[in-house]
């Protein structure tokens, strides 16, 4: 019997899929793909070559690397400077440039900066290293935040006094609808991310759909689930409606993950939050809760982040928002390459300009 990847993979359907798609004789369509792994998986498939010009599909802003600013890459990096501190962080962000400098380099230099796979290795780590202050590097939207809460809960069981969390923690909703509102972005329809609605379930989109009219589907990542997104927001465009479709139904409820959530605003509330290209977003982001600001190292280390000019020549700002493709970027494989990046679309393994470079169109 086949798995569900060769099922959601069966190259047959997926041909029918095409063939639907490029007798498509409707309007002119932009479909935004929100989630980085979407865009991943759009370039690796070579779903794009399956659609027909009158249907074109953009990415957003949905890799946590590529939207944490610049101004938090730089706190991160004088933060390992300090001989006392051991930095904790997902692999892509050692890799994201600042003025010319990032934490790999620093890394280079000495300081102890560790990669983890889960927020909760910094918790062995600082019980380990009990003369040294170990700093996790929060990010990421909604499906990665949980885990970071839980790792708060776990220091405060522990009464760790020397472990602590540099957070940019983002939600997906509000940017969303300032996506959605912006008629110069002319976003069609949206193809949802599927991890992220497997937490915050997918009713909250509704409200873009019916404020903006600007119809949704929650897709999974395979190449049918993608095609299927692609197909149903069509025929939603064309017959005018604006909703949400849950097309992830094996993964996604429509309520989410409750669980998750509570524990997430046990330990999180909302914040104003600065994007990579977007700027600062109202409520787009989650800071400690007062009760665990002793968890909290902008507060335990005294240290702000200050705004950073995006490298001279990058267009990330625009990649993210929909507005440009990787190869409108001058330095686009030239200068910039995944293994000297200049901007941090390009660092990601969900990073549009990475998908581009990797996979091309
Ligand atoms: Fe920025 Fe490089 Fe992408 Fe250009 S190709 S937008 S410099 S990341």
């Amino acid at each position: 019997m086949d798995s569900i990847e060769e099922l959601f993979r069966n190259s047959d359907i997926s041909k029918k899929m095409g063939e639907i798609l490029r007798s498509y004789k409707g309007k002119q369509v932009t479909l935004m793909e929100v989630c980085g792994t979407h865009t991943m998986a759009i370039h690796k498939y070579g779903i794009k070559n399956l659609l027909p010009s009158s249907v074109k599909l953009v990415s957003g802003p949905g890799c946590p690397i590529c939207v944490t600013p610049g101004s938090f890459v730089r706190t991160a990096i004088t933060l390992s400077r300090d001989e006392d501190v051991i930095i904790t962080t997902f692999g892509d962000m050692i890799r994201v440039p600042c003025d010319g400098e990032s934490l790999l380099d620093e890394k280079s230099k000495g300081s102890d900066i560790r990669i983890v796979y889960s927020p909760l290795e910094s918790i062995k780590i600082a019980q380990q290293e009990k003369n040294k202050r170990v700093v996790f590097l929060s990010i990421g939207f909604e499906t990665t935040t949980p885990v970071c809460a839980l790792t708060v809960l776990k220091a405060d069981e522990l009464r760790l006094k020397n472990f602590s969390m540099l957070t940019a923690n983002k939600t997906i909703p509000d940017v969303m609808e300032i996506l959605s509102a912006d008629e110069n972005l002319g976003i069609d329809g949206f193809i949802y991310p599927g991890h992220v609605s497997a937490i915050t379930g997918n009713s909250l989109y509704r409200k873009i759909a019916q404020n903006c009219r600007i119809p949704g589907v929650v897709a999974g990542f395979e190449p049918m689930d993608i095609l299927h997104a692609i197909i149903t927001l069509i025929r939603m465009i064309n017959k005018n409606e604006a909703d949400v479709i849950n097309e992830y139904s094996r993964i996604v409820k429509e309520d989410g993950n409750q669980i998750a959530r509570n524990i997430v605003n046990e330990v999180f509330e909302e914040s104003d939050s600065v994007w990579r290209g977007l700027g600062n977003i109202p409520n787009s982001g989650m800071k400690l809760r007062q009760k665990y600001t002793k968890y909290d190292a902008h507060e335990i280390f005294d240290v702000k982040d200050v705004d950073i000019d995006e490298p001279a020549g990058c267009l990330c700002g625009d990649v993210l928002k929909g507005i440009k493709i990787p190869p409108d970027c001058l330095l686009f494989g030239r200068t910039c390459t995944p293994g000297s990046p200049v901007g941090a679309c390009m660092v990601s393994s969900e990073g549009t300009c990475s998908a581009y470079y990797k996979y091309g169109q």
